[in-house]
């Protein structure tokens, strides 16, 4: 079949930088850098400023009918087929296949007529060849949609995240059938805040083993039953992972993990120590000059929360660290956007639909003259160690 011109990808050169008509020995060097080709009979090469292109054609005589597996010969007509195959040098490299459409040869098929398609290469409605979407699927499963679509681009293939996504869901799955023996649970966002799922792994080797659609007691005690094997289960403190194991797998050994204690240790200890911090630096009876070796710093200077002694006071709005408090932050921000939107005329139930936030909660933020309002009674919370505070200064 002779080579068909390729017509160029939009924005191309009309000129190819070059054209390489491919000898039969020329095609074994090219079966050698391309292997997935070694089916095809390779006419052409054309190299384009944007592009790899290689016209070939499928070698067989016939092919297999594929609704009633009967081969044939019969050459009813035929057409060219563009698919992307992956990249060379950077460019992307397409494949331009001629394709035989055959006439089935079988009277009891219904299918009258039907095309080749390339062994391991294409299949049918696919732009992309098989060992691309392979290559993709593999990218997907590293590095997820975003990061899998950078990487295809750095080495000249365009793909869309969500492409990559389907690529990952289409994947047949490993089909596991029992629990490793130590199981770690724990919980995943699917959208923070909103929706959750559960991710069951393998702690001796760190592999995922099998995602579940929630957190719910329940569905954990399902795949326990219908897994067997656990004997330790390591998961996070949460009731509903505690009850779903003692019910799917009641002889496995519950353990916290470590992450989760030392994660939950730092933060009560960061919680106290800001808590406390006002108690050491408001001590009543410390002169000024006593105040520590920080202390030769100019009012000037100092950064709003700071004393002059260096030391952040914390006035409810910053941290221990003397960051802003992250509550501070996003009321803020909440309401600048309520105060803009409701300047814009949308209505409360309309910004509550909006922003996600109860309607209640959108009242409260418009009724506010100032986000400092708000923040005022969140931040300047009374304790109960309040009214003992002096005494206990007194007795240190
Ligand atoms: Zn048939």
């Amino acid at each position: 079949m002779p080579p068909q011109s390729v017509t160029p990808p939009a924005g191309a050169a009309t000129a190819p930088r070059l054209v390489w008509d491919v000898s039969e020995q020329g095609e074994s060097l090219l079966t050698a850098l391309f292997p997935h080709l070694a089916g095809l009979r390779v006419h052409r090469v054309e190299d384009t400023v944007h592009a790899v292109v290689i016209s070939a054609s499928c070698r067989a005589g016939g092919a297999c009918c594929p609704r009633c597996g009967q081969e044939s010969a019969r050459v009813h007509g035929g057409y060219s087929r563009v698919m992307a195959d992956g990249a060379a040098g950077g460019r992307p490299v397409l494949i331009v296949l001629q394709v035989r459409r055959f006439r089935c040869g079988n009277p009891g098929c219904t299918a009258v007529t039907f095309a080749e398609q390339a062994v391991g290469l294409s299949e049918r409605y696919r732009r992309r060849s098989v060992p691309l979407l392979g290559m993709l699927a593999e990218f997907g499963l590293e590095l997820a949609g975003r990061a899998a679509a950078r990487l295809a681009r750095t080495l000249g293939i365009t793909v869309h995240p969500a492409t990559v996504l389907r690529l990952i869901a289409a994947a047949p799955e490993l089909g596991v059938t029992a629990a490793p023996e130590v199981l770690g649970v724990d919980d995943f966002a699917l959208a923070k805040g909103y929706v959750y799922g559960t991710v069951l792994v393998d702690m001796r080797t760190a592999d995922v083993v099998d995602l579940l659609p929630d957190r719910e007691a329940a569905t954990l005690e399902a795949w326990l039953t219908a897994h067997p094997g656990a004997e330790i289960i390591c998961r996070d403190r949460a009731g509903n992972y505690a009850q779903g194991a003692r019910a799917g797998a009641p002889d496995a050994i519950q353990v916290a993990d470590r992450w989760h204690l030392w994660h939950n240790l730092a933060e009560y200890a960061e919680k106290t120590v800001a808590r406390h911090r006002g108690c050491l630096t408001n001590r009543p009876g410390v002169a000024d000059g006593d105040a520590g070796p920080g202390s030769a710093g100019t009012p000037e200077q100092e950064q709003p929360g700071q004393s002059e002694s260096g030391q952040i006071m914390p006035d409810g709005s910053l941290d221990a660290c003397g960051r802003e408090r992250r509550l501070v932050r996003r009321t803020q921000e909440r309401y600048a956007e309520i105060r803009g939107r409701l300047d814009a005329g949308e209505s409360l139930s309309a910004i509550s639909r909006a922003t996600g936030l109860d309607r209640k909660t959108v009242q409260r933020f418009a009724r506010a003259g100032s986000a400092g309002e708000l923040l005022g009674k969140a931040t300047s919370r009374d304790s109960k160690l309040d009214e003992f505070t002096p005494y206990l200064h007194q007795t240190r």
